[in-house]
């Protein structure tokens, strides 16, 4: 701890602590778990994914201005910032320099784009992430933003002179979810201390370094049913859980400093790439008179690891509450938590399942002071409040959010935060744990398709086919959808199309999908005479 310590106080403030390099492509990780759903196709025969994914975004023109795919990439989720996305954005980047007018490709430069991304972004444009219809999910939310951003009231906490100067009317909401895709609306590049949503962060880390049992034979996992701060022990002489400031300290002095808050890996990946500044600790230092007595008191009750320099535990103690976040940074940090403690975009396992699991529960009962019962019973989902006006929320196997706003309420929860989670957001999305109970009055649920329903059969394909609906038709592509099956009577989709003279579709399927051009219906008609036939 020592070693980490002298760094810290070498680099001052501005120590970025948590930095890994960066991924670039796809690794073969990532390629082996995602390409058993998309079948290899023959280069030369059909059409590549590269091809398949200019038609999608190109809708029917021969080129892409640059600004339609970058819309059409953030109508996904994806950021173009995204490390996974790295090469496709530098590629990007060099190419439109060696296109005519410098902002359009054609299909030749748009493959050599996409191609090092293809799995990623085959994945985000057929809509195979968790929230597949990304932007009614986004507008939704910047509602519910908008909404709970009009509540006033509240007192930004002083007892740290540091947070006092923090305006009331900041409020920013981010959310990333378990696939990488992120949205963000309001104050959500300001730094703010986690304060105590640290806490879950560092129990994990105790967990997944010494597993459960030695963490909890100095720690216990009930409520304490009295303040954050209390100088309270449960009966064993123990803290009661790690999300009180006794509990928390105690996890402190568990942590392996070097491996996980030494400059280098581990957590880093629980903050990906942003940068992690390390600021406020005199701050917090100077006005940490309860910390010590807590301290001490668990030092005179052994509630230690011998050997333990206590003084040095709660300068790290003082440390970890002033890392600074952004809502953007801290919503990757609680979709590694939903991910099951695989950082969703850079793919790396931080944490263990188990680490994970026990954290969500603890968060889920513990996590948000003494309005911990309510917030189980209102909202049904782990979540950690911090001082700093922070509410780390996780929607297990869905997304991490990080609501944010100064203003507290008498409990010490942010006014806004309580509010967007409380009143808005299960009120609208079935978020709540026990909210699909059978026979449980239906909410929306985003991770449900909306108009783009995958294709189960062929009825899908033909109806696309015979209403001309080309957009349908090109994601049944990307999907690997087979485009020469047939329906009971041996007809395809080109043969609907041709009937119904639809010449935009009957050119896609024969030019994009290169389908066979004079398959036979069960009356041995061709698609040409099908057409004849029916006009
Ligand atoms: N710095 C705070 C303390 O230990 C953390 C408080 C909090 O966010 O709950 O007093």
């Amino acid at each position: 701890m020592w070693c980490y310590m002298a760094l810290f106080v070498q680099r001052g403030p501005l120590l970025v602590l948590l930095i890994q390099p960066c991924r670039t492509g796809e690794s073969q990780e990532f390629r082996r778990r995602t390409s058993c759903q998309i079948s290899v196709r023959n280069p030369g025969i059909l059409p590549s994914l590269e091809d398949l994914l200019f038609y999608t975004v190109a809708e029917g023109q021969d080129t892409i201005p640059a600004h339609k795919f970058l819309t059409a990439l953030k109508g996904t989720g994806l950021l173009t910032g995204d490390p996974r996305l790295k090469e496709c954005m530098d590629t990007l980047k060099e190419t439109l320099k060696e296109s005519a007018d410098g902002v359009t490709l054609d299909r030749h430069l748009f493959k050599k784009c996409v191609q090092s991304n293809i799995v990623l972004l085959t994945q985000a444009f057929r809509k195979k992430f968790v929230i597949p219809d990304f932007l009614p999910f986004t507008s939704h939310i910047d509602e519910l933003y908008e909404s709970a951003g009009k509540l006033t009231g509240g007192q930004v906490a002083d007892y740290i002179p540091q947070l006092a100067k923090f305006s009331p009317d900041l409020w920013g909401v981010s959310l990333c979810t378990v696939d990488g895709q992120r949205h963000t609306v309001g104050d959500t590049k300001v730094p703010f201390c986690l304060q105590s949503c640290v806490k879950p962060l560092k129990y994990a880390v105790a967990v997944h370094d010494h597993g459960t049992e030695y963490v909890h034979s100095f720690i216990g996992k009930e409520p304490s049913g009295l303040r954050f701060n209390k100088l309270f022990l449960n009966e064993d002489d123990q803290p009661h859980n790690p999300m009180v400031n006794a509990g928390a300290i105690v996890c402190t002095s568990l942590i392996k400093v070097n491996k996980y808050w030494g400059a280098g890996r581990g957590v880093s990946c629980l903050f990906n790439h942003e940068r992690i500044l390390f600021d406020r600790f005199q701050s917090e230092r100077e006005s940490g008179d309860r910390n010590f007595a807590i301290g001490y008191y668990l030092k005179e009750k052994k509630c230690f690891p011998e050997g333990t320099d206590m003084t040095s535990v709660l300068d790290f103690y003082f440390q970890l509450c002033s890392i600074e976040v952004t809502c953007e940074s801290a919503s990757v940090m609680a979709a590694t938590l939903a991910n099951g403690g695989i950082c969703p975009i850079t793919g790396e396992r931080v944490l263990s399942p188990e680490a994970v699991r026990n954290t969500l529960s603890l968060m889920h009962s513990c996590g948000m002071y003494d309005f911990s019962g309510q917030f189980a019973f209102h909202v049904g989902l782990p979540a950690k409040s911090g001082v700093a006006g922070g509410i780390l929320l996780v929607v297990p196997n869905v997304m991490g959010i990080m609501c944010w706003s100064p203003p507290l309420d008498k409990l010490g929860n942010s006014v806004r935060g309580i509010q967007f989670c409380t009143v808005h957001l299960v009120e609208l999305f079935n978020f709540h744990n026990y909210d699909n109970l059978r026979h449980f009055a239906k909410k929306y649920d985003p991770r449900r398709e909306g108009g783009d329903q995958r294709v189960k059969s062929v009825i899908n394909l033909l109806f696309a086919a015979y209403t001309g609906d080309v957009s349908a038709l090109r994601r049944f592509a990307l999907s690997s959808v087979d485009m020469e099956q047939r329906d009971y009577d041996s007809r395809t989709a080109l043969h609907v199309a041709a009937a119904e003279g639809h010449i935009e579709v009957v050119r896609f399927l024969l030019e994009a999908c290169k389908v066979n051009p004079a398959p036979r219906d069960r009356y041995v008609l061709k698609p040409l005479q099908v057409n004849v036939f029916v006009n």
